[in-house]
């Protein structure tokens, strides 16, 4: 069906093959061994144009059959029973667009680190720049629920642990006026956008 589709437009293609039609009315390509003793497929083999999903389809077969075949060896591997024409070309298409092989083919990602910020490298004492975060929640013996907050310096990674029984506002402030009672005040301290942080640096 795809022969006759095919090749009733495109019969100047056909005249530069050799072919011929078969008892079964399948246009086959001459081609110059046909001393050799093997099967009528290979001697003979069914010429097929490239642009039908069948066809491409039947590459894609031999591609996965024979374990993420390569071009040269799909060529060989179809060529024993199709003349595909235009096959390298299908072929190319069919391994390029296989998402197995892209993944075995692909490169890393290269990404060239940045330097760290000044805020991590300068002379300052160890207290002086932190970030803070929160851990948890946790269960106390009680079933209270309780938080961890974290406060590590990042010049020195000197960490400071503060453990409060709420997120809010008042509670992370008294928190905070533990941590300065102990370590002194900070410079700098960097947070995330918790509700409790941002609340506190709008305070
Ligand atoms: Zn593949």
């Amino acid at each position: 069906m795809i022969q006759t589709e095919s090749f009733l437009s495109e019969e100047k293609r056909l005249k530069s093959l050799q072919t011929f039609k078969d008892d079964h009315g399948i246009i086959r390509l001459k081609t110059k061994i046909i001393y050799r003793k093997d099967s009528e497929d290979f001697l003979k083999p069914i010429v097929l144009p490239l642009k039908y999903e069948v066809v491409k389809h039947l590459i894609y077969n031999a591609h996965i059959k024979n374990c993420h075949a390569g071009v040269q060896i799909l060529l060989n591997v179809l060529r024993g029973k199709y003349w595909i024409l235009n096959g390298r070309k299908a072929m190319k298409h069919v391994v390029a667009n296989c998402v197995i092989c892209k993944r075995y083919t692909s490169q890393n990602l290269e990404i060239t680190s940045l330097p760290l910020p000044e805020n991590t490298v300068k002379d300052a004492a160890v207290f002086q720049i932190n970030g803070v975060d929160m851990a948890g929640h946790l269960f106390l013996k009680e079933n209270n629920k309780s938080w961890v907050l974290i406060f590590t310096y990042t010049v020195y990674r000197a960490v400071h642990f503060e453990l409060v029984t709420a997120a809010l506002i008042d509670v992370y402030l008294m928190a905070f006026r533990r941590l300065v009672a102990r370590r002194g005040r900070c410079a700098t301290v960097y947070c995330d956008n918790g509700t409790n942080f941002v609340g506190a640096a709008n305070y």
